[in-house]
């Protein structure tokens, strides 16, 4: 079924809203539900450098609890939700939050 698992950078058409500082997560889409947050993404690869698997992820901002998702990894293929990508993708989107939230407070800690 799963025809494609990775994905070269220049196939990315998605323009990232977020990007991790080191590039290898990118975050193209947000949504809010209230409860939840969606987030759509890609994230390199750990052993073909320059692919991209595909990744989306539900969790719940209260708890950081991971709801549902996929991924186009071998791991998530295999095992099933949820697999670090996922993880990696929401911790991205996260980070990023706090950067903003903490931008004022940066001399408080
Ligand atoms: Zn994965």
């Amino acid at each position: 079924m799963e025809s494609r698992r990775l994905f070269l950078l220049d196939e990315i058409l998605e323009k990232p809203l977020i990007m991790s500082r080191d590039k290898t997560t990118r975050i193209f889409g947000i949504e809010s539900t209230g409860r939840e947050m969606s987030l759509k993404g890609y994230v390199e690869s750990e052993s073909r450098k320059d692919s991209f698997h595909r990744v989306e992820v539900t969790y719940l901002p209260a708890s950081m609890h991971l709801a549902s998702g996929t991924c186009s990894c071998e791991a998530y293929q295999f095992y099933g939700f949820p697999c670090k990508h996922m993880e990696r993708v929401r911790n991205v989107y996260v980070k990023n939050l706090k950067r903003f939230d903490n931008k004022n407070e940066a001399y408080s800690k």
